[in-house]
């Protein structure tokens, strides 16, 4: 940052904040992780320098051959991770993968039918606000109020009711296994198309954690920033048939010139996920999941559905009387970052919410194991069981900070 600092010292004082927070802080929100190294070297390089419509071979623009040779090594490597025959690694982000998929293969105002967003699902699978509850029709399945998880009786009910033109599921806040193929045997059965958005499972899909939804389902789309460790950004996976129509609408139909220097750091993260290191860190984020569930039931804290199987759980602050809100403000200011989120049968705004949204993934990344998920399940507890403490949240404050040092977010800066 020598370049930055001198010539914008007031951005570099900035960045220098933000590295200090991630450095002292315990990252728990489910959906960020942090990236190697050599994805932050590629995504901060020359690559960025350049437009290169379209594909490989068949750019827009002259000088494209390095680029051609990045996009098509991120392509493979992706097509490798997942089994999968085709990949686009162009879209923007996640919502843009998703936009793309619905935008090839439906019409406005066919029905969508999704998870509710309240319920665990995403804002780009029909919510009001998202460009998808204006353009189509929307169906929307929840979990089972009972369970806490997907009845897939009842969502093949549902389907036959609505029948919708494509079946979504994946999730931004489901802590439970998804049966991809549950959902593509009832999206044949009313004649849908079936997408599994992975955006948050991707790293334990291609590493067979969590069941593959690539060669399972019509359509795969992912972020590639969440549990799969790369630069932020999105990626569709399809049968070759789809391919045409899945490109096309990325570009020309929704983007101009891909991200370069995103597109060269996904294929880093692509080969990085190949390597059995992975496989070893998405282990871990599970049993490091695991554990700050079962630490946090200990200690008299209920989580909706009775504990996780991926990387996330959720907290239900019902018993305690306190919301979401309020156990995320105390939480982050003892130095644990989380976020408030809706439970299964929600009584208050997604503003104020009755839960916590916990996750794994970065904390893993950092090194942290099952004695430490300990430490974090029992301070989590210690200061929303208490929340006015402000000594209590001092004192765990101190502690977060102690144990973070232990973990050095980039031991070589
Ligand atoms: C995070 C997420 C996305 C969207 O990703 P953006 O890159 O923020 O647009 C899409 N779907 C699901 C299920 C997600 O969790």
């Amino acid at each position: 940052m020598s370049y930055l600092a001198k010539s914008d010292p007031e951005i570099a004082n900035i960045i220098e904040k933000e590295r200090l927070r991630q450095t002292n802080g315990l990252e728990l929100i489910a959906s960020e992780n942090l990236v190697s190294r050599a994805v932050l070297e590629a995504m901060g390089s020359i690559m960025t320098n350049k437009y290169a419509e379209g594909y490989p071979g068949k750019r827009y623009y002259g000088g494209c051959e390095f680029h051609d040779e990045a996009e098509n090594l991120a392509r493979d490597r992706l097509k490798k991770l997942f089994g999968a025959q085709h990949a686009n690694v162009q879209a923007h982000s996640g919502t843009q993968a998703n936009m793309a998929v619905y935008f090839a293969f439906m019409n406005l105002g066919d029905t969508l039918m999704s998870m509710k967003l309240t319920q665990g699902g995403h804002l780009s699978h029909g919510a009001p606000v998202s460009f998808t509850g204006k353009f189509y029709k929307i169906a929307q399945y929840g979990v089972d109020p009972k369970t806490e998880m997907l009845d897939y009786g009842v969502i093949a009910e549902m389907a036959r009711r609505e029948k919708p033109k494509m079946l979504v599921c994946g999730a931004s806040a489901y802590p439970r296994t998804i049966d991809f193929r549950a959902f593509q045997e009832i999206a044949d059965e009313v004649g849908a198309y079936c997408m599994a958005d992975i955006a948050h499972i991707a790293g334990l899909c291609a590493t067979g954690i969590h069941p593959n939804s690539v060669n399972v389902v019509n359509f795969t789309t992912t972020t590639t920033h969440k549990t799969l460790r790369g630069p932020r950004g999105g990626a569709i996976m399809c049968n070759s048939e789809y391919s045409p129509a899945i490109d096309k609408a990325i570009f020309p139909g929704m983007q101009g010139g891909p991200l370069m220097h995103t597109i060269t750091a996904k294929a880093v993260c692509f080969e990085e996920a190949l390597k059995p290191a992975f496989k070893e860190y998405n282990k871990q984020i599970v049993k490091n999941a695991k554990v700050l569930a079962e630490t946090l039931m200990n200690n008299g804290l209920r989580l909706v559905s009775g504990g996780t199987d991926n990387h996330l759980m959720l907290l239900d602050f019902t018993a305690q009387e306190i919301t979401g809100l309020e156990a995320e403000t105390a939480l982050c200011r003892a130095g644990i970052t989380v976020n408030k989120n809706t439970i299964p049968n929600e009584t208050k705004s997604p503003f104020v919410t009755s839960g916590l949204r916990v996750g794994t993934p970065a904390v893993t990344s950092r090194g942290m194991k099952e004695a430490e998920m300990r430490n974090i399940g029992n301070w989590i507890a210690k200061v929303v069981k208490d929340i006015h403490n402000e000594a209590k949240i001092k004192e765990v404050s101190q502690q977060v900070t102690a144990m973070s040092s232990k973990f050095p977010l980039y031991p070589e800066i």
